[in-house]
């Protein structure tokens, strides 16, 4: 298995994985089930109600997601497309297991779908207009290399200034050690 999920962690900006597309998921092999359990857990101890596979550094088109602390109701999302914005949009305060003290107001299509590949192998087509619409529509930003930090207002943008050159300072100082 050339990916241990144990191994797993949850990778923070600015990560150069955080800005890549991800590729599509060929087959639903022992790998990638086991990555998305991995991913459920480090999602669930963050906690979160959502993780994209770029965030654990890898380039896949996967996210997992929950909208609540219930492991019922954890779901996994291979090679997900959106579909049908609504036309209502909403603002909405957001963070970023990335992007650890960064918030900011989001605006985004209240109304999504989501048609993905469960862990079963089974396409399935999901419509919400609450907070799972919100977490799909944040997670597969992921997929395309987006984060919120190019979807904030200016304002929100220059109050996270500092976070960002710290998060930068110690991301450089780490692969400096290496
Ligand atoms: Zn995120």
């Amino acid at each position: 298995m050339p990916t241990d999920p144990a191994k797993l962690r949850i990778v923070l900006y600015p990560d150069p994985v955080l800005r890549a597309k991800a590729k599509p998921i060929p087959a639903i092999t022992d790998e990638v089930r086991a990555v998305a359990q991995r991913m459920l857990q480090l999602m669930h101890e963050a906690p979160g109600v959502g993780l994209a596979a770029p965030q654990v550094g890898l380039n896949w088109r996967l996210f997992v997601a929950s909208p609540s602390t219930d492991p019922n109701d954890d779901m996994v999302f291979i090679n997900p497309v959106l579909s049908a914005p609504g036309r209502e949009l909403e603002d909405y305060e957001e963070g970023c297991l990335s992007i650890p003290q960064v918030t900011g107001e989001i605006r985004r299509p209240k109304a999504i779908t989501v048609e993905a590949i469960g862990l079963d192998g089974a396409t399935f087509r999901l419509t919400s207009d609450e907070l799972p619409a919100r977490v799909w529509q944040h997670e597969f930003d992921h997929l395309e290399g987006t984060l919120i930090l190019d979807r904030m207002t200016p304002m929100d943008r220059m109050a996270c200034e500092r976070q960002l050159k710290e998060l930068e300072t110690d991301y450089h100082g780490k692969s400096k050690r290496r």
